[in-house]
């Protein structure tokens, strides 16, 4: 590809970037019946919440800030994607932008224990930080007592991916030559519909991304190509053709 070409590349975080999901790992590291607690909860409490309430809870039993750390630098990170995006990037011609559901210091200090710390232009997710007792306060990114988002297929209250990365590339105000999207999730369906067809969703197979694309795809006019991977071995391989 020609030295003009700029790229941007989104990365959603858990399953996508990271093998694993940051919100379930940790209380099944630290706390297996809140993780319980969490599967039951699931459906009458709203996912940024119920993981804010986890996170109190575990507090009030003493699970230090140190724990929660450490559960997140130990999480399942193949090396394969930090060799991936670390290639990509010193080719100099991406950016990279994540767009997650987890929050952003679960984010940064797995990012930090990898080197990665400099590699997104933006993180775009909920929220967080340590309070001085070592509580980590999480919020939604879209605040419930405020104005929601109008989003129309599907994303969680918290936050709709689409209106953020339309949001980005305003704000940005580049128009890039090629974007790619790696994702695996359901609410990863919303943002790859503004993609165009010179774009790429990198899928990961058997996950609710895929069944979506599958089940909604061509009804909600899906325009990207798509091409799917299943170990980050494989982004290694693509990402070398980028
Ligand atoms: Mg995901
Ligand atoms: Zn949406």
């Amino acid at each position: 590809m020609s030295a003009t070409k700029t790229q941007l590349v989104v990365f959603d975080f858990d399953w996508s970037m990271a093998d694993q999901d940051t919100d379930r790992w940790i209380f099944e590291v630290l706390a297996p019946d809140l993780r319980r607690e969490m599967k039951t909860l699931k459906d009458e409490i709203q996912w940024t919440d119920l993981v804010a309430h986890s996170l109190r809870e575990a507090h009030s039993r003493s699970i230090t800030k140190e724990q929660i750390i450490h559960a997140l630098q130990i999480m399942p990170f193949h090396p394969a994607m930090v060799r991936a995006v670390t290639n990509l990037k010193n080719k100099g011609e991406t950016t990279f932008l994540c767009l997650s559901n987890a929050n952003s210091v679960f984010i940064s200090t797995i990012l930090e224990s990898k080197g990665l710390q400099d590699l997104f232009e933006e993180i775009i997710t909920n929220p967080a930080e340590w309070d001085p007792s070592g509580l980590l306060k999480l919020r939604r990114r879209v605040d419930p007592a405020g104005p929601q988002h109008s989003c129309k297929v599907g994303c969680s209250p918290n936050m709709c991916k689409g209106e953020e990365l339309e949001a980005f590339l305003t704000r940005k105000g580049v128009q890039f030559d090629h974007i790619a999207y790696v994702g695996d999730g359901t609410n990863d369906f919303c943002p790859i519909l503004r993609l165009r067809s010179q774009d790429t969703v990198f899928c990961r197979t058997n996950r609710g991304l895929q069944k979506r694309i599958h089940k909604e795809g061509e009804a909600e006019g899906l325009k990207c190509n798509v091409q799917y991977w299943g170990g980050a071995w494989e982004i290694e391989e693509k990402f070398s053709k980028l």
